[in-house]
């Protein structure tokens, strides 16, 4: 099912009901023939009438005789077990993919007519679709940076500044860092890959290279030295900084992954104000997906926002593990 829309008015327009909802994921899941999500048997499962609110929503129960389950589309997929409706999951799916810089559970839940709560969960289960499943080997030219999210900013004006603050130790002499470090991979003309990483030392980034980025690979970083240990690997180009400007010869720059950078900061402080470190890395999922899809008319961004839902699963019991721990939470300083 092909469906084009320009505004938020054609989209609501066209998903005015759940039966229209349920058919749209149907086209992009299905290719005709309904599968059932419990057993995948080729064989063509009943209609059956639906149960619940919506009568009208297409409904099945498998043929197969050691299966027999009744399912939806909506079985087994990142909508399966909430009581919001499909419409509004869509919604949120739109609202989402089409903000620059991402929407809180505040006002999504303004938005669509739900809880705060509820917000909050549909936000992160949304994120969690926009992660890549098969991610696809970066190459060519990669400019390579980390920043730092959270924790205390003060003193510090230039980003640069932040990452070389002296590592502090914990009393049990574990290594820390002050603030949440995400890694960057940017494939020059390609895609940004985000990763929440524990530290920026070489034994933890260079396996997140090696698994990202082909070998012989051109490596743009900015000359921080667990890098230097992929030379082997990679030809490698650093971009010395000079008192927080950086001279650049020709395209040895990082400033597309630098622009990145600014864009999810903005977009944390602005929107979300704080992030919780345990929560950081789908973040930077949603900020990587709306990034890699920003050239796209907003009707195929959405269409690729909602491809991967099925087989996606998030239960608010694995976003919240500890509830309550708002000490957790930490707060984002706006340098000043
Ligand atoms: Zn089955």
């Amino acid at each position: 099912m092909n469906f084009n829309f320009k505004t938020i008015s054609e989209f609501n327009d066209y998903f005015k009901d759940e039966k229209t909802c349920y058919e749209y994921l149907e086209s992009q899941v299905w290719q005709g023939v309904p599968v059932c999500p419990h057993c995948a048997t080729a064989k063509k499962p009943y209609k059956v009438k639906a149960r619940g609110k919506f009568q009208d929503i297409p409904s099945y129960r498998c043929s197969e005789r050691a299966c027999g389950l009744p399912f939806t589309v909506r079985t087994d997929s990142i909508f399966e077990g909430s009581k919001v409706e499909l419409r509004k999951w869509l919604q949120a799916a739109y609202e989402i993919t089409i903000s620059k810089k991402g929407i809180s559970s505040y006002e999504l839940a303004t938005r669509i007519g739900v809880s705060q709560k509820t917000g909050w969960f549909i936000n992160h289960r949304l994120r969690a679709m926009l992660t890549e499943t098969n991610p696809e080997i970066l190459s060519g030219t990669i400019e390579v940076d980390e920043t730092f999210v959270g924790g205390l900013e003060k003193n510090k004006h230039v980003s640069k500044k932040v990452k070389r603050s002296p590592i502090s130790r914990t009393l049990d002499e574990k290594i820390v860092t002050p603030k949440t470090v995400v890694l960057g991979l940017l494939q020059r003309d390609g895609k940004v890959r985000s990763f929440v990483v524990p530290n920026t030392q070489g034994v933890t980034l260079n396996p997140v290279m090696r698994a990202n980025v082909e070998t012989n690979s051109r490596i743009i970083s900015d000359g921080w030295v667990p890098y230097k240990e992929l030379q082997n690997d990679y030809s490698h180009v650093s971009v010395k900084g000079v008192i927080g400007s950086y001279i650049t010869y020709g395209d040895q720059h990082t400033n597309n992954i630098e622009g990145y950078w600014s864009i999810l900061k903005r977009g944390i402080i602005g929107t979300f104000h704080y992030v919780s470190p345990q929560h950081l890395q789908r973040y930077c999922n949603e900020f990587d997906h709306r990034y890699n899809n920003r050239l796209q008319p907003i009707d195929a961004r959405f269409a690729e926002s909602v491809k991967q839902f099925a087989g996606v699963r998030l239960k608010y019991r694995e976003l919240t593990p500890n509830q309550p721990e708002p000490h957790r939470k930490l707060r984002y300083n706006k340098a000043k």
